[in-house]
């Protein structure tokens, strides 16, 4: 076996699912960097990674042994429109691999070169947004929170044409598996019932094989992604993340986040934020993200109709149930959550208005997400390295903070078992969005990675606060404020 040990399933699927190509080869390859713990976990000497060979086939330069190159087909709903012909248009799947538990894992470049699907794009990336997308990925997998990851980062040594010329890079990505809601979109819209239940198969083997003997594996796979979605969303709104992109092409029903775009962390709290640039009307605010999920596992269950039952009326029922489960399941996760923020044991309904206080008052009071939160462990655990010289509540915090004090009194979660949950839930070191606007100038402007792997190196270690990081804790100043990302 060759250096990355190969397992592929993808493609043995029927080949209406993708076209098969290889990466086009670039000028001159050059490593930025590559994920040492991912790499062994998935069975990849790290050593050969950084080599020649292996750097050469991040950047689609060699082709190693056992991959089998494909660009997959997908449809999905952009900014709420149909669009019936996606794809990967700048991104090649060499395979899959399994880790050390068994597990399934896509090996993707991202940026490697037209493909079918390209819709005259030049599919490739410039490096901006592969460092920001090897910076969030990552923090958010150290935060908890389930999602694609970065396997390496390689430039081209070639330019890439946007309003101007950028340096062009390609991302080595990692994922539980690439199927999105678009996947099942697009044959359901072929009105290929056969395929759509090879895919649902094929699916629920790879993500949710405890159903795979399910009655009705359709409405199993539905279930099953519903839930997996109700869990993720919640994450991403206990940690102030906005996604910026929720088409249905890029959610994933193996419930990882994916597509880091023009996402960003929110600094001064405010429910109605939006840093993307496209997102003209608001779309895809933080607070709509929970409404937008609902939406887009309508859209799959829309999708899957065909294959739920024979009779149309009944497939109809069985959709809609599984829906309407999605505000019940999210609502739980996200106030188990929060209970784990405020280190409370549970939220009960005589919190409610505890909990909303909160959130009109951050709202009201440009007040940092990140470092709110980080500053009740504070008060609740009373470590030896605070983040109050960073960060202290208004005065008008003050009645809502000796109600919570009270309450935290009359909880019965033990001292332990509070620090523990709200430290991993409170962290101290988000991907601060200006922070990595700064590490992706340098290393634009000047060649220079090592902002990009300080921040990286802080932003895999989210807790504790320490006194000497406080630069990658602090909010932005003004005029570093970074309110519009890119994808
Ligand atoms: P995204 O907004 O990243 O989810 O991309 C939406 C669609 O556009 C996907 O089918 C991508 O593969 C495709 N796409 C985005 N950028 C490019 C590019 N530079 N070249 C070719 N296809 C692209
Ligand atoms: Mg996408
Ligand atoms: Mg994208």
């Amino acid at each position: 076996m060759g250096p990355i040990p190969f397992d592929n399933t993808y493609a043995r699927l029927p080949e209406e699912f993708y076209t098969r190509l290889p990466p086009t080869a670039v000028a001159t390859p050059g490593l930025i960097a590559v994920n040492r713990p991912l790499a062994g976990e998935l069975g990849i000497d790290p050593g050969w990674l950084a080599s020649a060979e292996g750097v050469a086939a991040i950047a689609g330069n060699h082709l190693p042994e056992g991959a089998e190159p494909l660009a997959a087909v997908y449809a999905g709903h952009q900014f709420g429109s149909y669009n019936p012909q996606l794809g990967d248009g700048r991104a090649i799947l060499l395979g899959e691999v399994l880790d050390e538990q068994g597990k399934r894992f896509d090996i993707q470049l991202k940026g490697a070169g037209p493909t079918p699907y390209s819709r005259g794009g030049d599919g490739r990336s410039p490096l901006g947004p592969v460092l920001r997308e090897y910076l969030l990925s990552e923090a958010m997998y150290a935060l908890g929170v389930p999602t694609t990851r970065a396997l390496a980062a390689v430039t081209t040594g070639e330019q890439v044409a946007r309003d101007r010329f950028l340096p062009g890079a390609i991302l080595a990505r990692v994922a539980a598996s690439h199927i999105r809601i678009g996947t099942f979109q697009f044959f359901a819209a072929r009105q290929d019932p056969d395929t759509l239940a090879t895919l649902v198969d094929y699916t629920l083997q790879r993500h949710y094989p405890e159903r795979a003997n399910a009655d009705n594996p359709a409405l199993a796979l539905l279930q099953a992604v519903i839930a997996a979605q109700a869990a993720l969303i919640p994450r991403w709104q206990l940690l102030g993340f906005i996604h910026g992109v929720m088409n249905t092409d890029n959610m994933l029903v193996s419930g990882e986040t994916i597509d880091y775009g023009p996402c960003a962390f929110i600094d001064d709290f405010d429910p109605a934020k939006v840093f993307s640039s496209i997102d003209h009307g608001g779309r895809y605010a933080y607070r709509n993200q929970p409404g937008i999920a609902h939406w887009n596992l309508a859209v799959l269950a829309q999708a899957l109709l065909p294959v739920l039952h024979n009779d149309q009326e009944t497939a109809v029922a069985l959709a809609q149930a599984a829906v309407d489960d999605f505000p019940s399941l999210f609502e739980a996760a996200h106030l188990r959550g929060l209970a784990d923020k405020l280190g409370l044991d549970e939220i009960r309904d005589a919190d409610r208005p505890l909990v909303d206080e909160l959130f009109e008052l951050m709202s009201g009071g440009q007040v940092d997400f990140t470092l709110c939160f980080r500053r009740l462990f504070d008060l609740a655990t009373e470590p030896e390295q605070p983040v109050a010289e960073l960060f202290e509540f208004p005065d008008s915090f003050i009645p809502w903070l000796s109600r919570w004090r009270q309450r935290l009194d009359a909880d019965q979660l033990t001292p332990e078992t509070r620090t523990r949950r709200m430290d991993r839930a409170n962290p101290a070191f988000i991907p601060r969005n200006h922070l990595v606007e700064a590490a992706i100038r340098a290393a634009e402007d000047e060649g220079d990675f090592g902002p990009f792997e300080k921040l990286l190196d802080r932003v895999t270690h989210p807790s504790p606060f320490a006194p000497e990081y406080r630069e990658y804790a602090l909010p932005p100043g003004p005029e570093e404020t970074v309110s519009r990302t890119f994808c």
